[in-house]
């Protein structure tokens, strides 16, 4: 298995090994002004509310602070908010909406895995409605929003607010600059010690280049924008990508549009290949290119009369909030420099990341990352000298380019996410990821490799759950108890 040690320190590396002290140490010795010292009373701003937002104020919260969360939306849960089809005037955009969710969509991981790691994702817990292993995403917001009614998170959140700017302060402090949705004014100015970043990044849309494209009388549109097949009624459909978005979009479209064909760019030129199980379904290698009179061109030189191109073709980091003085940028879907993908080390601890990683079970990781986080913080967790977080994150890099993986993969998680997860933990003093939840995480990976039909719905790891379920018990217990109390169940 490939796991790049991440640099001068190695992620992994024990918690003696590292930086952790119990005496609270200069985070680094910076040449700028001093930022404030890490203390249990900071002015603590989080954006967005999402999975990972939420993640990061329950464990700001638990470090004494009382963070302010901004949040666009008008409701906790992030993408798993589901937005109804999008009338875009620009469905190759990003638009108005914030979810990338279609309709049909089922998680793509079984729910043992993906809960929090003391808040279990069970069937059969407070709110559950759908009691499958890869439920519908509706039982996921009502897990969310069970979670931030249970830590009391929704008081902290400013809803329908916009963060428009954050800008580094003499002293080290950031301006955060707000705006009320529907507010045409410049929005209001607030003072902070630290700002935790939880945007997300399935929202802004990748677009795949395709000369001859703008002269195809076709429609384009991002998977961002799909929500249902009905619009697709007869018609011919490329869609471009192999992620588990184009898989799963392919055969929704599939049960309305005429033909369906998916164009992948790891597949050799000269596939063509009829998919089994579907009379209207085929693959493809990449789009060569796109002509006038309505055809798109594979590289095997074949060619298909088509209606619409769908971009299922991933998304980019953007942070339109951050200025220069944040010291970090994006290039190629790289953000750098981010010292474990987390604090830029030039302004850290004051400004952090939380949830950039991917190829991940993304709960668990963000929980980890926002109790380190909230650690550092408060000065119970010590980082490296600045030099030395720089120095880790270009070791990081030169291990990536030695093993010919592009920028765009820096922060693509495939080979080593529990490494990861288990470098947090030992930094924050907390247990390693469960050993049931990485089996059946990899489990799960070769099921659906195997079955990627019917992975949602048949397994074989009974095993791995029935131990995941004793293990929930001692948790469920607690929690019911909490949520009958607080009247949440009902
Ligand atoms: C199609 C799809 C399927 C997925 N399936 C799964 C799955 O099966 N299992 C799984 O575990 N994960 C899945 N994921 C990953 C999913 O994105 C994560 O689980 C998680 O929801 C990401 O949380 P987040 O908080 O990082 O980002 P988001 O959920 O995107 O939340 C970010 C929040 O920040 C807010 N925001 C952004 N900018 C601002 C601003 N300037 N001011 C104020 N608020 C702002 C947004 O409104 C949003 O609420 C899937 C993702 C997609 C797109």
């Amino acid at each position: 298995m490939y796991v790049p040690e991440s640099g001068t320190d190695g992620w992994k590396k024990k918690r003696s090994e590292t930086h952790s002290s119990s005496v609270p140490q200069t985070p680094h010795g910076s040449p700028l002004p001093a930022p404030p010292m890490p203390s249990a009373s900071l002015r603590l701003a989080v954006i967005g509310a999402g999975a990972a937002g939420l993640a990061a104020a329950r464990e700001l919260s638990r470090e004494g602070h009382a963070p302010v969360v901004f949040e666009r939306a008008a409701a906790v849960g992030g993408t798993w908010l589901y937005t109804p089809p999008a009338t875009s005037s620009d469905p190759l955009g990003a638009a108005a909406t914030h979810s990338s969710l279609y309709a049909s969509l089922r998680t793509n991981l079984p729910r043992e895995t993906m809960g929090f790691l003391d808040f279990p994702f069970a069937a059969g817990a407070a709110g559950s409605e759908d009691p499958r292993r890869f439920p519908e995403h509706e039982e996921v917001l009502r897990y969310l929003q069970a979670f931030a009614r249970r830590f009391d998170l929704l008081q902290l959140v400013r809803f329908e607010t916009e963060v428009v700017s954050v800008r580094r302060e003499d002293g080290g402090r950031w301006a955060v600059t707000s705006r009320k949705l529907g507010d045409k004014g410049t929005g209001e100015e607030e003072v902070y010690d630290a700002v935790v970043v939880c945007n997300g990044h399935y929202t802004v849309p990748r677009i795949a280049a395709i000369p001859g494209v703008n002269a195809w009388p076709g429609k384009q549109i991002h998977s961002h924008n799909y929500r249902v097949p009905e619009p697709f009624l007869d018609q011919v459909v490329i869609i471009i990508g192999a992620s588990a978005s184009a898989f799963d979009i392919s055969r929704d479209i599939a049960t309305t549009a005429k033909e369906v064909h998916i164009a992948d760019r790891s597949a050799p030129a000269d596939t063509c290949e009829k998919q089994p199980g579907y009379s209207n379904l085929w693959l493809h290698s990449m789009i060569d290119r796109a002509l006038e009179d309505g055809s798109v061109v594979f590289q095997d030189g074949s060619s298909i009369k088509a209606d619409v191109i769908m971009h299922c073709t991933g998304y980019l980091y953007d942070f339109p909030f951050l200025g220069d003085d944040s010291t970090v940028t994006v290039d190629d879907n790289r953000v750098d420099p981010l010292y474990k993908h987390v604090f830029p080390p030039e302004v850290a601890p004051q400004l952090s990341f939380i949830g950039l990683p991917w190829k991940v079970i993304p709960f668990p990781l963000f929980e980890l990352q926002s109790k380190w986080v909230a650690g550092v913080l408060a000065g119970r967790t010590v980082l490296p000298s600045k030099d030395k977080m720089m120095g880790d994150v270009k070791a990081f890099y030169s291990k990536l380019e030695a093993r010919g993986w592009p920028k765009r993969y820096t922060h693509n998680f495939s080979n080593y996410q529990f490494e990861y997860d288990d470098w947090l933990a030992a930094q924050c003093g907390h247990p390693p990821v469960e050993e049931w939840r990485k089996q059946m995480y990899a489990f799960n990976a070769k099921n659906k490799k195997a079955h990627p039909e019917s992975y949602r719905d048949k397994w074989d790891d009974d095993h791995l759950v029935a131990e995941a379920n004793e293990y929930f018990k001692k948790y469920m217990e607690v929690w019911t108890i909490v949520l009958q109390r607080l009247n949440l169940v009902v």
